[in-house]
């Protein structure tokens, strides 16, 4: 039998609309609903998310930055250079975080076995005082404090596998040693943090891990990283809690992203992390959409990790490698040995 998946979904979220020439279009998460209605994932179901309350966005952002985005509530608007809002886009935000908040209660509280936020806006470029690569709240930041302040976690792993560097949620808990936030990204690129040697300052040294990745890397090499870097660290660290920011532009038909990652090699990845939340966090494990821009890859990638949160096992990618991956391992070794058994 299926395991038990909650979907977290309202159309609502369709209706924030940044303008047609803008790559972050209400269609790709269309895509998404679309291809899981037509053909149901066996043990998944919808729920339609809460929007979040002003309180719980606080504990990531400024009371400025909340004013801010209330402030363009029915308007069109321009947060930042590539950051635009349509008069749907402020309910749109607080559904995205209330989504990806309803996910980790659900993971949490055992209402279900495992959970993914389908939202948009994305969420994990936008910083403590500022909106920023399409982003207004950040969706999985705010669901990880919510987790922390409210539901009793004590260990929360964040895994970022968007294309781009999560550099909100890095900035969210770079002290905190209760959240340790693992990314992989193409570097450079937008938005240009994500160096290895960011490790995290203070009490929270050693729990930002940041595996940056020169274009061309597809399932093998994603594969190899994630085995040898993130299983190793993660069983150290044991969390109680596995987040992803689930982003699809590392995907080889992505348009932004210039990466090879496959919807199988996804679904590969979403087995390994929810392996390690099966092995230390009685399995809670929460999904929440990020980016991803080629609305049919999306739509396709999505399904196989849920089909994977639902309990099938994926078959391993093959193939070599590129050799750089190696290099990048021992690189991400030697800054992390220290801390980790990598
Ligand atoms: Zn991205």
């Amino acid at each position: 039998m299926a395991d038990d998946v909650l979907l977290l979904y309202d159309e609502a979220m369709l209706r924030h609309d940044p303008g047609q020439a803008h790559p972050e279009q209400p269609a790709r998460l269309g895509a998404v609903h679309h291809a899981l209605t037509e053909n149901p994932v066996p043990g998944a179901r919808w729920g339609v998310p809460k929007p979040a309350t002003r309180e719980s966005i606080e504990r990531i952002h400024s009371a400025a930055h909340i004013d801010r985005v209330e402030s363009v509530r029915g308007q069109t608007a321009a947060l930042d250079v590539d950051t635009v809002v349509s008069p749907g886009s402020v309910e749109a935000a607080y559904l995205g975080v209330g989504a990806a908040i309803d996910a980790v209660t659900a993971v949490v509280n055992g209402d279900a076995q495992r959970a993914f936020a389908l939202v948009r806006p994305p969420g994990h470029h936008a910083e403590h005082d500022r909106a920023m690569g399409f982003c207004l709240f950040n969706n999985i930041a705010i669901a990880a404090a919510h987790a922390r302040d409210r539901l009793g976690c004590e260990r929360i792993l964040i895994v970022d596998w968007d294309v781009h560097h999560g550099n909100g949620t890095q900035q969210a808990f770079y002290g905190d040693p209760n959240v340790l936030f693992f990314s992989t990204h193409q570097h450079p690129l937008y938005p240009g943090t994500g160096a290895s040697d960011e490790v995290g300052a203070a009490d929270g040294t050693g729990y930002t891990v940041n595996v940056p990745l020169p274009p061309g890397f597809g399932d093998a090499e994603y594969t190899a990283i994630f085995q040898q870097i993130l299983v190793s660290i993660a069983d150290s660290f044991a969390p109680d809690l596995v987040l992803v920011s689930a982003g699809f532009d590392a995907h080889r038909d992505d348009p932004i992203g210039s990466m090879e990652v496959t919807d199988a090699g996804f679904a590969f990845l979403c087995a390994m992390v929810r392996d390690i939340a099966d092995r230390h966090a009685n399995g809670r494990l929460a999904l929440i959409l990020e980016g991803g821009y080629n609305a049919p890859a999306l739509a396709r990638s999505v399904r196989a990790c849920i089909e994977v949160l639902a309990g099938s096992t994926p078959q391993q990618p093959d193939g070599e490698g590129d050799a750089r991956a190696n290099e990048i391992l021992n690189l991400i070794r030697a800054v992390h040995a220290s801390a980790w058994p990598v």
